[in-house]
């Protein structure tokens, strides 16, 4: 059996977005299952969309998602290099063969006679709109010009093009390990630029010298890359390498949460979601994105989160690590139709990781978004106010928000329920029970309990008259932990200045109104 060989081969054009993260994803799962290598190639042959950082940006994110590659640019291997624009000389050699056995062929159209060419199909109403079987014999190229016309244009430096000449009239069968047979009739394909003016090859031809080359067993890749595969095919056999062809798998697309269309980069900003596992910075707002981890999500929740999009493991089980995603994983359970991008699906695996992550370590991961004084307050006291927040909060910042009141004084009330809850006439009771807290000697959840029990019981107090006092008294809000945990996290003498502070209020407000 062929070693099990496959890549990432992104474009540098800008940060990379999460499908294509999951691209790079469900590559390295299998190469992990299979004991295979996994190929990093980076596809730059498109000189005008090359933009300075995206290569960074990619080993970045694939960094940060823990799904490095084994082999390939930066981390070397025996089929470098590894960018493209440094595989020139391969690919001239490659272009050569072709136009040798026929299979491709010089064309000089310049932009305005191509432009022409598509404006008289247009008019002329039929489905035929490019450059093609059907077309070609009514082009400047080297199939209708003489061959003395055209060595005397490639000597005197006449800008060119080189096309595939797609044959006519075959069926094209894809055997797609995700999707089965995909059959494409060879007359309605374009004959697709191979190598443009600038002596640089496009996507497509690259792309199967480079898989060739490279040994790639499998090629798992996005939908989008479905219908130029048939042109790949032809490349395949117009090199000979048929027998040789690597496996297909094409991703199922990511659709916007609402279920309608294609998950794009536009969408992170216009929902205020993360499309991105980074940031990426720009000096031009639209093109400034927020990622995944300045959200505040943790990369094995993304990276959970991210294999569920179009794979199941057919099982209940949600939670996997990566290990066991790379057992689990199988191209055969990816389906076929596109994987809503649900991001409260997304919070929902954060929240787990986070549930499940140890108090210290949670702590290092917040520090980013606490302030400095809030610092000064020591890990210990931090990974006990993480404890007891972690049940409640999706993503790293949350912690920050909801936990103001642990390290000051609260900042805003619930107005409506301190006027609902609050009895002016329960004050000195209430000031009562401030007073039985602060003579305790040991102040823990235990302590504090037996004590607002005891208070109850003499006053003749239920639950409701008493917890969302307290609740509100000390974190402002209804909601939060347990009132006798937190009592004992912040200790004594903050419980007292919360009661303080709060009594005061409660009793302002009720007044007033
Ligand atoms: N360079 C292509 C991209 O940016 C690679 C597609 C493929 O995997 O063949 O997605």
């Amino acid at each position: 059996m062929k070693d099990f060989r496959v890549r990432f081969a992104p474009s540098p054009t800008g940060a990379l977005h999460i499908g294509g993260v999951r691209t790079a994803l469900y590559n390295y799962l299998l190469a992990k299952k299979m004991n295979g290598t996994f190929v990093l190639r980076i596809e730059d042959t498109d000189q005008k969309r090359y933009v300075e950082g995206a290569e960074d940006y990619i080993m970045q994110a694939l960094k940060w998602c823990g799904i490095m590659p084994t082999e390939g640019q930066g981390l070397g291997g025996d089929y470098g290099p590894y960018r493209q624009s440094e595989r020139k000389d391969l690919y001239q050699q490659h272009i050569q063969q072709l136009i040798d056995n026929g299979n491709a062929y010089y064309a000089f159209d310049t932009p305005e006679e191509l432009d022409a060419m598509r404006k008289r199909l247009e008019e002329a109403g039929g489905s035929v709109r490019n450059y093609c079987i059907f077309t070609r014999m009514d082009m400047k190229n080297s199939l209708t010009l003489s061959a003395d016309e055209v060595a005397k244009r490639l000597a005197s430096g006449d800008p060119y093009t080189i096309r595939l000449k797609v044959p006519a009239d075959q069926t094209i069968v894809i055997n797609d390990v995700i999707r089965g047979e995909v059959k494409f009739e060879s007359n309605t394909l374009d004959d697709k630029v191979m190598m443009k003016g600038d002596g640089l090859p496009t996507y497509h031809l690259a792309n199967i010298v480079d898989d060739h080359a490279m040994k790639i067993s499998h090629v798992i890749r996005g939908e989008e890359w479905l219908p130029s595969t048939a042109h790949h095919v032809l490349l395949y056999k117009a090199f000979g390498w048929e027998d040789n062809m690597p496996q297909f798998a094409h991703l199922p697309l990511i659709l916007k949460p609402n279920g309608k269309g294609k998950l794009s980069k536009r969408d992170g900003q216009k929902l205020g979601i993360p499309v991105f596992p980074l940031s990426w910075d720009s000096d031009k707002p639209e093109d400034a994105f927020t990622g995944f981890k300045e959200f505040g999500f943790d990369p094995k929740a993304v990276v959970n989160f991210l294999a569920f999009l179009g794979w199941n493991p057919g099982t209940e089980q949600e939670i996997f690590s990566l290990d066991e995603l790379a057992q689990a994983f199988s191209l055969e359970k990816v389906g076929v139709s596109g994987a809503r991008f649900d991001f409260d699906k997304a919070k929902w695996y954060n929240q787990e990781y986070i549930k499940a992550t140890d108090n210290a370590d949670l702590v290092e991961k917040v520090k980013p978004w606490l302030s400095e004084e809030v610092l000064q307050k020591g890990d210990d006291y931090l990974a006990a106010v993480c404890g007891l927040l972690k049940e409640r909060v999706e993503v790293l910042p949350d912690f920050k928000e909801q936990s103001t009141y642990f390290f000051g004084p609260v900042q805003t009330y619930d107005d409506k329920n301190v006027k609902k809850r609050w009895k002016p006439e329960n004050l000195a009771r209430f000031e009562e029970l401030k007073n039985m807290l602060a003579g305790l000697t040991t102040f823990d959840a235990a302590t504090a309990e037996a004590e607002v029990v005891k208070f109850m019981a003499k006053h003749e107090l239920g639950n409701g008259q008493v917890f969302p006092v307290l609740r509100l008294a000390l974190a402002g809000t209804m909601k939060g932990p347990g009132v006798y945990e937190v009592m004992e996290v912040m200790g004594k003498e903050k419980v007292i200045q919360h009661f303080e502070a709060a009594f005061d209020y409660f009793e302002k407000l009720t007044k007033v109104s």
